[in-house]
């Protein structure tokens, strides 16, 4: 019996989607309830607020997928609280549906103004009511696959296919987020000699070598600092807020992780791969010159023997 029970209720589970749920805000209570009747009918799960406040309190307690909003209501009306919904960071996606008994255009033309997706007169036909609510959930869904697809092709477009790290692009958006006046550390990190591992070995034992090097240098890194491929063999660690000092401890540490270990090939041939290092620190507002400096940093370091780290101005 029990065991019954408990399997009826498993595959009772993938089937269940949640109904969208709508919020009916008018200050009639006669209107609510059969806004409300009307849309459970077609589905919905429906929550209500007798004004523009308490729609607010319960779109802050649990937001809904769409409200219905009166524009005539005490304490707060419809206009203001979707003023207070736009101002709201996590409000301001919610579809909005005014309500409007009057026949005035110009109070419907300043709510569409205002970002509601579309408004009802009251009273409204039942179908018609389905159908908006419908409508403007379908725009809200097609609005939210657009921008998940953008975001997609955004990692995409700011990704390195052979590594997985993040490419130029995801270092400047990164940079666009913090405030000018940041200090950060730039090191530049460039796989020596790395024509004579693809002369000698091959371009795919190539690829791998830049694959294990990038493990390597995420090995090394903290949660703050960002790595990203700069081009062919070459790397750069954005660490934020990093002096020159810890800079180069960290390039000391980037080196030494890639050096330490010799590649396997196979059991009869290893492969000793190095890196060198060029290091500079700056503020973010001046990050091209920290770039410039950083890369001088590793010619000298390049010319210097390789496997090392240099400072720039040291
Ligand atoms: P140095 O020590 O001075 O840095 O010498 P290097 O040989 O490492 O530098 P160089 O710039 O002469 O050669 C880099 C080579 O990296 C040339 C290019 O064909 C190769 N390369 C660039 N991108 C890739 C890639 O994605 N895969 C492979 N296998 N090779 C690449
Ligand atoms: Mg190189
Ligand atoms: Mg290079």
């Amino acid at each position: 019996m029990a065991d019954t029970q408990h399997s009826g209720s498993d595959r009772r589970k993938p089937d269940r989607v949640a109904p969208p749920k709508v919020l009916v805000t008018d200050d009639s209570t006669a209107t609510r309830r059969i806004l409300t009747r009307t849309l459970v009918d077609a589905g919905y799960e429906v929550s209500e607020a007798a004004d523009g406040r308490e729609a607010i309190a319960v779109c802050r307690e649990e937001p809904p997928d769409l409200i219905l909003l009166d524009v005539d209501m005490p304490v707060m009306d419809g206009i203001s609280a979707l003023e207070e919904m736009k101002a709201d960071d996590r409000l301001r996606h919610l579809p909005v549906l005014f309500l409007t008994a009057r026949t005035s255009g110009s109070e419907v033309a300043e709510g569409l103004d205002l970002g509601a997706q579309d408004y009802l007169r009251k009273p409204c036909e039942p179908a018609e009511l389905v159908a908006r609510v419908a409508a403007a959930l379908r725009v809200k869904a097609q609005e939210a696959a657009l921008q998940r697809q953008a975001e997609e092709l955004d990692h995409l477009s700011s990704t390195d296919t052979l590594t997985g790290l993040g490419n130029r692009r995801r270092l400047e958006a990164h940079l666009s987020k913090l405030p000018p006046d940041t200090t950060a550390s730039v090191l530049m990190v460039d796989v020596d000699h790395f024509k004579r591992i693809n002369d000698n070995e091959g371009h795919a034992v190539g690829d791998l070598v830049l694959r294990v090097v990038t493990g390597r240098l995420l090995s090394a890194v903290q949660d703050r600092h960002l790595v990203v491929r700069w081009g062919g063999e070459e790397f750069v660690v954005l660490a934020v807020g990093a002096e020159a000092a810890e800079a180069a401890q960290l390039g000391e540490s980037l080196r030494a992780v890639v050096s330490d270990t010799p590649f396997a090939l196979n059991p009869f041939n290893t492969l000793v791969v190095t890196v060198s290092v060029g290091c500079a620190s700056g503020f973010v507002s001046d990050l091209e010159q920290v770039l410039h400096a950083a890369d001088e940093a590793l010619y000298d370091a390049k010319r210097a023997g390789r496997n090392r780290v240099a400072v720039a101005g040291h």
